[in-house]
């Protein structure tokens, strides 16, 4: 029988990796669910090419071209937040979650009380609810699978083994484009040489969370939420060549690895096909031209955003949500050209330290949190402009 696609972001950098697979096996995949934040065209035709049955946009006010586009065509057009979760919870077994930040909590969190199978991109959506996500996950019987190339690489690495043989999860960043930097070229790096990833094709958003390595500090949240490992068992280690994935080391010293050409088509596609295997078209590795693989310790002293990510997950209750949401503010001002690259961090710490708020309960209370912070960040900016 075929699996029953939806994708939540399906025009993004995911939401194509995505789709590109699906469409190279139509007789595993049908895609019955599409969904857009603005690109109608895009998602208009990414939905008569597959045949999806619904095509979701997310901002109202673009509803009457996707109807217009759609037109005889079988698929229903819709908009706004309830569609977006009938996106997620209709006639879909299997759901990728690939919207770019809190924005995509709500319809994640619906496919996961829905007792989908999650495919699990939207790495906001845990760092901000991952308790609350991993047990609706278990009331529901929701699978979530990781997509992040790292947690898929130790997905992988534990696939077998039990929770007790584990002893430390290691994940790799590559460094990203400041990983050379001096302080002086990092305070004057541009939006354009921040999204400029040297290894991996992204969006804007997770491309500056690269550079500031704030990608690595919510990869550390989402690790522990989705392997349920304390803080301490999980280090990070720089690792340029963007090769191993990700490492797990068991109580026996034994260390297993994923590694791969750098496409997230690899993860993908192990989610799509879990608990099988499917062809990908990514580039193989040559380990001969590769020739040699490294290794360092990050720099805390210029990216301060790994301790603080840190920080916030050690010291629980809404941490997480205001280190997510400061954060998201910040990387919008920043690629809008508003502040330095390096007060993306320096924002992101000033909203940790002044606002400590009790840990959310309920979605609801996260989405709470998640708005007033953004207010809080924007109040004090604008009182000292003023
Ligand atoms: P992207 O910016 O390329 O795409 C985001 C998608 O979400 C688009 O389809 C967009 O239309 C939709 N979207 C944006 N804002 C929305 C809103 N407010 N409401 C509804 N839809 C909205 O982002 P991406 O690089 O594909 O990343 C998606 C998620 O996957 C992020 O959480 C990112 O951290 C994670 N991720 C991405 C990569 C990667 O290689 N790109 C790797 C690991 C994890
Ligand atoms: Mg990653």
């Amino acid at each position: 029988m075929k699996k029953k696609i939806a994708i939540l972001g399906a025009t993004g950098s995911i939401g194509r990796s995505t789709l590109d697979l699906v469409e190279r096996a139509p007789e595993r995949f049908e895609v019955v669910a599409l969904t857009a934040r603005r690109n109608v065209s895009e998602l208009a035709n990414a939905a008569l090419r597959t045949g999806a049955r619904l095509a979701v946009i997310a901002d109202p006010d673009c509803l009457t071209e996707l109807s217009r586009l759609l037109d005889g065509s079988g698929c229903k057009a819709a908009a706004g937040p309830d569609a977006l979760i009938a996106a997620a919870t209709g006639e879909a077994d299997w759901v990728m979650a690939a919207i770019v930040g809190c924005a995509g909590l709500l319809p994640t969190m619906a496919a996961a009380e829905a007792g989908k199978t999650v495919a699990l991109a939207n790495k906001e959506a845990l760092v901000t609810a991952g308790g609350l996500m991993t047990d609706a996950a278990k009331r529901s019987g929701a699978t979530l699978l990781p997509v992040d190339s790292e947690h898929n690489a130790i997905f992988q690495c534990l696939a077998g083994s039990r929770s007790e043989e584990i002893a430390r999860l290691v994940l790799t960043a590559s460094g990203g484009p400041f990983r050379l930097a001096t302080e002086q070229q990092l305070r004057e790096a541009t939006p354009a040489e921040a999204v400029a990833h040297p290894k991996w094709s992204m969006g804007a958003k997770i491309s500056v969370d690269s550079a500031t390595l704030m990608n690595k500090g919510l990869e550390l949240i989402e690790a522990h939420y989705l392997f349920g490992l304390p803080p301490e068992k999980i280090d990070i280690v720089v690792h340029p060549q963007s090769v191993v994935h990700s490492l797990v080391e068991f109580i026996d010293g034994s260390l297993l690895a994923q590694l791969g050409s750098a496409d997230m088509r690899i993860p993908i596609s192990y989610a799509l096909g879990w608990p099988e295997r499917i062809p990908t078209p990514a580039a193989r590795l040559d380990l001969v031209e590769l020739g040699r693989l490294d290794f360092e310790a990050p720099d805390p002293k210029r990216f301060p955003a790994l301790r603080l990510a840190r920080q916030a997950l050690e010291s629980g209750g809404g941490a997480s949500v205001v280190l997510n949401a400061a954060n998201e503010v910040a990387v919008e001002l920043f690629l809008a050209a508003r502040i330095a690259f390096t007060e993306i961090a320096s924002i992101v710490e000033e909203a940790l330290e002044s606002f400590a708020a009790p840990g959310p309960a309920t979605i609801a209370d996260v989405m709470e949190l998640d708005c007033e912070t953004r207010a809080r960040v924007m109040a004090s900016l604008k009182a000292s402009c003023a």
